[in-house]
């Protein structure tokens, strides 16, 4: 008896060593999102606690985001060898964040050009060291510092218009989300919309200290004026444009909202966070609990010092 609970115990822990799968979902066709963990960062998920994407053209596949580490891209290209026999062929960043572009050396290796605008360059560049220890932390192996590498071919621009495989994209700052100088991709014939860190799907989203809420809700409704039929978020499933408003809009509205509120009624700081933690209006959102009093919190003394 013993030793059969110990091979079942075997078994699962095993089991739950190699869980961890980057799902492909088809949002329209020859375009998916690669959906990874909607739960925190961890060793067995390699970081890819985030959504990345790709879009199968003639030319093979343009790939959107590369993981934090070479393990982490092995495990995109795999994934994606699940749907197409096509190769990657370009490669576009449009994250700042680890998990968006760190995994670039393993495509440049390889030959395949990678492609971001400069200033989300700048951006990455200036989060790196803090972004490798974070890695570290977690005890991801990963290339040191001066092999990883930013994109080969940076657009000192806001807006790039390119065409790939007889597709069309347009790769657009819209203004500082979760990061400063986060990128969108946009495909108008699909209609699709590869938002990035702008939009949290399925969890809430997090007020980081480089992440300025205001602006952020800005570059949101920025980005509904394009009309996107399919939004594919930095985190969570890919949608259409109501579920990123009511799962990101509508929360940075309710929070930039109510904590100008506060302010305006001279509220103290800790009253103001236990008051409004108190709300059930995005307990559909995974996380809330830990992430609704930090991000009223951040968001609070970030309208204080303004
Ligand atoms: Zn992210």
């Amino acid at each position: 008896m013993l030793r059969f609970i110990l091979l079942i115990t075997c078994l699962l822990s095993s089991f739950s060593a190699s869980a961890f799968e980057l799902k492909a979902e088809k949002v329209t066709d020859n375009i998916y999102a690669l959906v990874g963990e909607i739960g925190p960062r961890n060793k067995e998920n390699l970081a890819l606690n985030n959504t990345l994407g790709f879009v199968i053209t003639k030319k093979g596949v343009l790939l959107v985001g590369t993981g934090a580490t070479e393990e982490a891209a092995a495990l995109i290209e795999a994934s994606i060898k699940k749907i197409t026999d096509k190769p990657i062929t370009q490669v576009v960043n449009i994250g700042s964040q680890d998990h968006h572009w760190m995994g670039n050396h393993y495509f440049e290796k390889k030959g395949i050009p990678v492609t971001a605008l400069l200033r989300t360059s700048k951006t990455q560049k200036a989060h790196l060291e803090d972004h490798l220890k974070r890695l570290d932390k977690l005890g991801l192996k990963h290339l040191a510092k001066d092999k990883i590498q930013l994109a080969d071919k940076l657009i000192d621009a806001d807006s790039y218009r390119f065409s790939f495989g007889k597709t069309d994209f347009e790769l657009r700052y819209l203004g500082d989300a979760h990061f400063p100088n986060d990128a969108i991709l946009w495909l108008s014939q699909q209609k699709v919309l590869f938002a990035g860190d702008l939009v949290f799907n399925d969890r809430m989203l997090g007020v980081q200290p480089h992440s300025k809420t205001k602006p952020w809700f800005e570059t949101f409704k920025k980005m509904t004026t394009l009309k996107p039929e399919f939004v594919i978020p930095g985190h969570g499933h890919a949608g259409t444009l109501a579920k990123a408003q009511k799962d990101t809009g509508d929360y940075l509205q309710w929070l930039v909202t109510e904590v100008s509120k506060a302010q305006e009624d001279w509220e103290e700081l800790d009253k103001t966070v236990k008051r409004l933690s108190a709300t059930t209006q995005f307990d559909h959102l995974k996380f809330h609990k830990t992430w609704n009093p930090l991000n009223i919190n951040r968001t609070y003394l970030q309208f204080e010092s303004e």
